[in-house]
Formats: C-alpha cells, structure tokens, sequence
C-alpha cells in the first residue's frame, strides 16, 4: 500500500477504540483511525468522504450500527464498511453484506498482523474501486461533452442500452424511453427506416467493417433531428456478431447551415420563422417581417466568370445583408441566388422596407473578386408582414416568394411589399401554366391561319399559323392570354412545336392538292436558347414531308438581345437548312441595323402600330418608305402586317410593298375556312 490510509471506527465503547489503535501502531504501517462514538458523529464521518476504511460496531448505545449502515448506504456513502462483531452472529452478518458492508470482523479474534494484512486488502480495493468509479465518471462527462448519446446492443435481443444523454437527445428524460431497440427504431423517420435496417444488417452480416449512418429521428417536440449513429460490432470466433455498440451525434446544426455562406440554410430558417410564428400567435405585441431576396441576373456572373466567381460574389453578398440588419434577425440562404431575411419583433410598420432599402442601398456599390473583376448586383426583394392572419409559416414564405417576382417584374432592383391580390394573379399564373402543360398532351392547342396575300393580285401566298388554346371551360383563347406566362415558364417551346407539327400537317395537304404555299411559323426566343430546336423542327419537316423552302420562321428582335454565341449557331444552321428567316414585329423593339447584318435574316414583317397610322401620319409614311427601302438595299423580303383599311392598302402599294396579311383581307380563321378561302382561287 502507498500511502498511509485513514482509518474510521465508530464504536460506542472506548476499548474498542484503543485496541485497535494499539494493533496499528504495532503493526506501524502508518495508518491513522479516528473513533466516533455515537450515532451522529459517526453518520457525519462517513458523509464526510475522508475516510477509506470504516470499522463500525452493531451497537451504538441505543441505536442500531445496521440502521446507520442502511442510512449511509442510502445516501451513496462510498467508504467500505467493515462490521465488529462480538461474538459472531451469522444472521446480523448476513444481514449488514446485504446492506452494503465490505466484511465483518470478529472484535479481539485476530493480530496485529492478520489486522494489518487486512486492512490493506480492504483499502487497496477500496482506492481501485475508487478510481474505477472516477473513471467511469470521466467517461461519462466526456461523452456528454462530446454531444454523443451511446447505445449498446446484444444482437438479437430487443433489451438495449440507450444512453440517458441519447435520450435527452431527442426530448426525453431516462425513464421516459425504455432501453429497447424499438425505442430507436420507432422514431427514424419513414424515408429512412429501409436503409438504416439494411445497413444495419448488411453489419451484422459482416458486409461492412463498421455501421455509420445519418438519418432523422422525430424528437418529443414533433420536430426531425438529424442524427449520425456510428456503432462496431465484437464478434465470436466465428465472425458472427454478437454485439453491437456505438454513438449517436446530433447533426441538425451543422445541418442546418449553408456550407459556403455559413448562414442559416432552409431547414433552420423555417425552424425559427416556426417559432416566430408562435410567438407572434402567443403574444399580440410581437410581430415580424420575412424577406425574400433573390439577386438580379445572378446566372450571367456563373456564365460569363464562373462558378467559383459566383460563389465569392454569393459569400460577400451574404456579408452585406448581414450588415444590413440587427443580431436578433436571421439572414438565410435558401439556395443558389435566394436569400430570406427574418425581421423579429418589427415594432414600426416601415421597418422591414427601411431594411430592405438599407439592403438595395448595400448592394450597390462594386464586388471586388479575387481574380480582380469588379461584378455590380442588384437584388429584387420581396417583403411580407406577420400580422395578415396566417395559418402556416410556409403561407408567409410563398407569399414573399411572390412579392419578389412582383419587384422582378415591376423591373428588378426594388421591393414589393406583398398584398393579397398578388396571390390572385400568383394563382392565376399558376392555373394557367398548369393548365398549358395539360393542353399539349390533351390536343387542347389549335392553329388557326391568316393568309399572306399578293397586294396587287390579292392572291393567297401562304399562312402565318397562330396559336389558339381550346380551353375546356374559357372557350377558344387567344395568344395574348397566354403566351407571356408560356415564355416565362418556358412551356412554350413545347407549344411552338405542337403548332409547327399541325400546321406543317395542314401545308403539306394543302400542298398535296396542288397549291404551291407557304407557311409561317412563328418561334418564340426561349426556342434558340435550345441547341436541339434546329433537330426537332428538321424532324416536324420529315414526319410531314414539307420542304424547308416552304416554311418562314418569324422571330422577334428579342433573340438578337440574348447571348449571340448561343443563338446564333441555331438560326445559322435553320438558315443552311434552307428555312428562311423572318423577322416579326420589325421596328417596335430595341435591336439595331446591325441585327440585319450580323444574323442570317431573310425578310421583315412590318409591324402593326405603323401601318395603323399611315392615313393620319405622314410621318409614318415616312419610317415604312424607308423601311421598303432598307429592304431592296439588303434583299430581304417584306410582309406588312395588319392592314385594316382599303386606304392603308393603297398606301402600302404606292410605296412599293408588295406583300400583307390583315383583317381588311382575312382574319386568322380555322383551318377549315382557310381551305375554303383557297378554293375561292385557281389551284397553283
Ligand atoms: P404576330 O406573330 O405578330 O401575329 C400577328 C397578330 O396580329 C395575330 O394576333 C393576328 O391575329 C393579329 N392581326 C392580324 N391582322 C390584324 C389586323 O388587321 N388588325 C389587328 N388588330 N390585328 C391583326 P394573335 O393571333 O393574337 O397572336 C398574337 C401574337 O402571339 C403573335 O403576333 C405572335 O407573336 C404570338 N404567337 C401566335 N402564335 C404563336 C405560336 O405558335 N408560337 C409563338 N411563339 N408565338 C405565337
Ligand atoms: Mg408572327
Ligand atoms: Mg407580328
């Protein structure tokens, strides 16, 4: 034994006090015995912890050694307890182990030596069972420093031990979760439940060398917790698993943020936009305020300076709007470009757009990137307020959503604050979109054909197809009701070719009697952002054996503003397959001469709002004499559109234009009526 140990006697008689202490100092191993002599005294030494031995006697004067024993057991007294015994009672005996005590000894039936050999075993094993239970200790501190619940688990059996910081984990107290696997295994979620018990077992087959698996467990509270269960099983000679053991980390913080921002991600946005909600439902003065902030043209940084530009603009972005609020608001990304921002306890009805006018305000100045460019953003923001009588947070969110396009739409770089009608022309954009996705499948497209005539012979040359959707409850729409909301949601390109493949069929029948046509097709922009248009509209040709000479492709200016390396290769390659290229609407958008030069166009459609005004402006009888003009010069071919007067007629023909369509000579009529009209002239 090291060191010198300090003994405790509580014994009510003195000569057992001084007997022992003459055995020790005979035996001169140093240890040291305090005697107590009553009841009180002693309980009070044993509380104390001081000691490593206790010789303690069954009778203190009126009371019971054993009532002390049980008491100071009870109240987890570690000190190894010795019972003195008179004359050897086995009963009392049995009865004080049964209690907690080490030993028993009968008083004045040993020596010094036996005394001595004795009290070294005792205390030896008293100090290691002490720094066992030290350990543990330890043990258990670190694993709750470290986050980690344990589990531990016979394999086979249901009995398994889950740790009472595992359990706490998740919302519950010890006793609230019993140690079985099911306790686990009934709260992974749904999603997750076949591949956890498949990778489990996979481990206990042996296929894997350890277990490790994220997955959600579903907390008291209702919520998911993202938990990580790593675990290793022993096995037998045999290599079959016996036991399992392992930890569980709690994952949902790291979780929960965005790995290049850092910020909040979705999942712990919605978590306290949750808790906002509910207090403000729990407290009437307490209001707040969402923020949707998507940045404008983000796409265009990615593709002109890639993605890793993108990023750091995406970091110092994040930086600014940090900076715009307070510590207690969240600044969140959703993902790519989207940002929400979370206003708490808003107090003036402003302040969320004084924020985000702080924000715009922020943004303005130039990003400098590593690489040395200097990138300019702008965002559109979106605001809504809590205090409109939602149900769901999620309803405050769609709706920022939606005051953010309307900021977009009202022309980027500006908030909207959200007010209900938004949500009606929201839905109606939506019942529309899904609406037109239906329609294609469901042959609801229709195409109606306005003839382009010969000016001076009136002769039918060919039809422009326009689109028309059979509404099954609005009756026949026109393109106007739909074709911005197509655009937008690009649905339109499977439009276009719907209504290339009809009226491609209807040519080539009209072209199989005889008649010599043409046809114009019009493609909207979104078309030539696409590399396979140019392949789908060749197959539209072959299925309908229409040569490409018969067909015109209208497109607007528009697509000569859209990146030029990637429209221009389509239009080149229609151009080489013989599809001559038209451009609509020429002269009312924003693209200069150089378009005719630069794009293989072969004609031009003069717009509607100046042949409308050729009998009152002299004016414009001035643009379109020099558009006739730019024609010959460049050779292209022009088609004026919208003719609606005799008196427009003549003055179209004076100036040299040859070609026109408009509802003075025919409406777009059904394709019915357009056989009809052709059957009016000669077949050629
Ligand atoms: P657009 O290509 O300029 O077509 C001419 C539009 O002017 C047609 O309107 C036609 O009905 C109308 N129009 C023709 N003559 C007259 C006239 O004398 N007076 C007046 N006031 N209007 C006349 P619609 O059919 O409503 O089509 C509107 C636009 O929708 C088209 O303008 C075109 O840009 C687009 N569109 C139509 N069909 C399609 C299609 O299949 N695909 C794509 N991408 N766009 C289409
Ligand atoms: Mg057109
Ligand atoms: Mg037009």
């Amino acid at each position: 034994m090291s060191a010198a140990a300090r003994l405790l006697l509580i014994d009510d008689a003195a000569l057992a006090a001084s007997f022992l202490t003459s055995l020790l100092e005979e035996s001169g191993s140093g240890h040291t015995l305090e005697w107590r002599n009553t009841y009180e005294a002693g309980l009070e030494a044993l509380r104390s912890g001081a000691f490593d031995l206790c010789f303690l006697d069954y009778e203190l004067g009126d009371r019971s050694g054993l009532d002390l024993l049980k008491q100071a057991m009870a109240e987890g007294c570690r000190t190894s307890v010795v019972m003195l015994t008179g004359q050897g009672n086995r009963e009392l005996d049995h009865q004080a182990m049964s209690l907690g005590a080490i030993d028993y000894l009968v008083k004045s039936n040993f020596t010094a030596v036996d005394f001595e050999r004795l009290v070294r075993y005792l205390v030896g094993r008293h100090r290691v069972l002490e720094r066992l239970r030290d350990s543990e200790e330890r043990f258990a501190l670190a694993v709750r420093g470290a986050n980690d619940g344990i589990w531990d688990w016979r394999v086979g059996a249901e009995a398994a031990h889950l740790s009472p910081r595992f359990k706490a984990m998740l919302g519950f107290t010890e006793d609230e979760l019993p140690d079985v696997l099911e306790s686990w295994r009934a709260r992974i979620h749904p999603d997750d439940q076949k591949v956890v018990r498949d990778q489990l077992e996979a481990h206990v087959q042996g296929h894997s060398d350890y277990f490790e698996h994220e997955h959600r467990l579903l907390h008291k509270d209702g919520s998911w917790r993202h938990v990580l269960m790593k675990g290793q099983a022993v096995r037998d000679a045999a290599a079959k698993a016996r036991r399992i053991a392992g930890s569980f980390t709690d994952v949902t913080v790291s979780r929960a943020r965005d790995v290049l921002t850092g910020l909040p991600n979705r999942v712990l946005y919605l978590d306290r936009l949750e808790m906002a909600f509910h207090r403000s439902r729990r407290d009437p003065d307490y209001g707040f305020a969402l923020l949707f902030v998507d940045l404008d043209r983000f796409k265009s940084v990615n593709d002109s300076l890639g993605h890793s530009a993108g990023d750091e603009l995406l970091v110092q972005l994040s930086q600014r709007l940090l900076g715009c609020v307070r510590l207690v608001d969240t600044v969140a990304r959703l993902g790519g470009d989207e940002f929400t921002v979370l206003l708490e306890d808003t107090r003036e009805p402003d302040g969320p757009a004084r924020v985000a006018t702080r924000m715009l305000e922020a943004l303005k100045a130039p990003f400098t990137l590593s690489t040395g460019h200097e990138v300019f953003s702008s965002a559109s923001i979106g605001i809504v307020n809590s205090s409109a009588g939602y149900k769901h947070p999620e309803e405050l969110l769609r709706d920022a959503d939606t005051a953010m396009y309307e900021a977009k739409a009202a022309g980027r770089g500006q908030f909207v604050v959200f007010d209900p009608a938004m949500r009606q022309r929201a839905m109606h954009v939506l019942s529309v979109e899904s609406g037109l996705r239906h329609a294609v499948d469901a042959s609801q497209l229709v195409a109606h054909y306005q003839p382009i005539l010969d000016l001076e012979s009136r002769r039918i040359l060919g039809f422009e197809a326009l689109v028309r959707w059979n509404h099954p409850t609005r009756g026949l729409l026109a393109p106007g009701e739909f074709i911005s909301i197509a655009e937008d949601t690009r649905v339109i390109t499977e439009i276009d070719l719907c209504v290339m493949r009809i009226a491609c069929a209807q040519l080539a029948q009209w072209r199989a009697e005889g008649r010599d046509l043409f046809i114009s097709l019009n493609a909207s922009r979104v078309q030539f952002t696409r590399p396979l248009f140019p392949t789908e509209l060749i197959a539209v040709l072959e299925a309908t054996k229409v040569p490409a000479s018969a067909v015109r492709l209208e497109v607007t200016e528009s697509v000569a503003m859209g990146e030029k390396a990637q429209v221009l290769p389509q239009l080149t390659r229609l151009d080489e397959l013989g599809v001559q290229l038209v451009i609509d609407d020429f002269g009312v958008g924003f693209a200069s001469l150089s378009v005719l030069q630069e794009f293989p166009f072969k004609g031009l459609k003069v717009d509607r709002s100046f042949v409308s005004k050729l009998e009152t402006s002299a004016r414009h009888v001035g643009i379109v004499s020099a558009l006739m003009n730019l024609a010959k010069a460049l050779e292209l071919s022009i088609v004026s559109e919208g003719i609606e007067t005799e008196g427009q007629l003549a003055i179209l023909r004076r100036l040299g234009c040859t070609r026109g369509q408009g509802y003075l000579l025919s409406r777009p009529v059904s394709a019915e009526a357009a056989t009809a009209l052709l059957g009016r002239q000669p077949v050629g």
